[in-house]
């Protein structure tokens, strides 16, 4: 396949580039295209529990901010993201670790933490280049504090940043971000909980919380009426998770639960679900803007081994006509489409239609391929995404 971002932007070995070929064909290199930049629209989702979407609205704008409502989801708030800007390379150079250069990459300023190594040369005041660890230029800005300084301590500003290859307001700076407002989340991210549909009285187990977006969205739908359970295994992220739901004033609806899930139906006996989510690891190929990636064919075989265990264990604890909304911010066939059809048959799930509008794509492969959605970065500007609804039928 002659498509020049793979092999440098993308290491994907032949296994992956041919599981890839499988879902997108000729659209392969469109759509590695997509998932290198980001998406224009940057998307958050208001805390309705606090204020109505249309006054938030108002707030942002009022603070001099393009934010727009979105067509379909009432709690759904988007602001554009402008460029690519060029950006001048000349200048020593500091080069971020992979997460960090993504965010750098938006507007965001550099912390000592993401710092991966600089040009000793540089002094605070110097005029710097910050480059992605493959050798992407994603922003310019000021040193705040030297190279040596930077790497001795290890923490705090870094490089102010003056210009980047994009440009999106910083979420977390904004006083509505503090008070609990808004999550920051993506269109299909939002779309997954609506497919849930959770509901005042019911009892919705959240098999993968951390950090919490769509228990937070359970929340909201279900008004605080639903017994609400979110599980995740590591103790860090059970810490993201509780000051999330504390920050959008969510924690006491919902029973936090520090453990593995793939045993919740021996963990916790007596647990039945009307509704459950599983939104587990899985390879994130959907996930954008990436300045690299890496990934072999065993990541999708041990994602998909791994996925398929929380599959099994909702099935024991959903009750019979209970929902299972399965989704991954992936595009393979053997994380999504396969993983359910090789799964949830044998549970007992069947999968149902998710209910989503039609101008997104169904799935690609499969005999259910009618009933899931699919989002493509470069057709619908998304990140890729997958979301299957099952229903219990014995
Ligand atoms: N649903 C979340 C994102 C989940 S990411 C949101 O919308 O914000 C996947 C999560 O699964 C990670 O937080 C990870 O810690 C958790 N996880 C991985 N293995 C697990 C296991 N065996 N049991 C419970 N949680 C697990």
């Amino acid at each position: 396949m002659d498509c020049g971002l793979l092999g440098s932007v993308f290491r994907y070995d032949d296994g992956v580039v041919s599981e890839l070929l499988g879902v997108y064909g000729g659209g392969l290199c469109r759509f590695l295209e997509a998932v290198h930049r980001p998406s224009r629209r940057l998307y958050i989702r208001v805390n309705t529990l606090r204020v109505d979407p249309g006054e938030l609205l108002d707030r942002l704008r009022s603070r001099g901010l393009e934010v727009y409502r979105d067509e379909l989801f009432d709690e759904a708030l988007y602001f554009v993201v402008e460029g690519p800007f060029r950006i001048d390379e000349e200048g020593p150079v500091v080069v971020a670790d992979k997460e960090a250069a993504e965010s750098v990459m938006m507007g965001a300023n550099l912390y000592a933490p993401g710092l991966l190594s600089c040009d000793p040369s540089i002094r605070r005041g110097s005029e710097v280049v910050i480059k992605a660890p493959s050798g992407v230029v994603v922003a310019r800005g000021i040193a705040r504090m030297s190279c040596s300084e930077a790497r001795r301590r290890g923490r705090g500003l870094f490089v102010e940043v003056l210009q980047s290859l994009y440009r999106a307001p910083k979420l977390r700076e904004l006083p509505e971000y503090q008070q609990g407002l808004f999550y920051p989340q993506s269109l299909p991210a939002i779309a997954t909980t609506r497919v849930l549909d959770p509901a005042p009285g019911e009892v919705v187990v959240d098999m993968c919380a951390a950090p919490g977006g769509k228990t937070g969205h359970v929340v909201e739908l279900s008004r605080g009426l639903a017994k609400v359970v979110a599980v995740d295994h590591s103790r860090r992220k059970v810490r993201r998770l509780r000051e999330e739901l504390a920050r959008l004033g969510h924690l006491r609806y919902v029973e936090v639960v520090e453990g593995d899930s793939r045993y919740i139906h021996l963990d916790m006996p007596g647990l039945r679900a009307d509704k459950i989510l599983v939104d587990p690891p899985c390879t994130a190929l959907g996930v954008r803007p990436k300045v690299y990636d890496e990934k072999t064919w065993r990541d999708l075989v041990n994602a998909a081994a791994y996925q398929e265990q929380f599959v099994r264990a909702a099935a024991k604890i959903l009750r019979m006509g209970g929902v299972l909304v399965y989704s991954t911010c992936t595009v393979t066939h053997v994380e999504n489409e396969l993983l359910i059809e090789g799964t949830a048959l044998g549970e007992c799930l069947e999968p149902v239609d998710t209910g989503l509008p039609g101008a997104w794509s169904r799935g690609s492969t499969g005999s259910y391929r009618g009933m899931y959605t699919r989002f493509h970065p470069h057709i619908h500007d998304t990140p890729g995404y997958f979301i299957a609804r099952l229903v219990k039928k014995c």
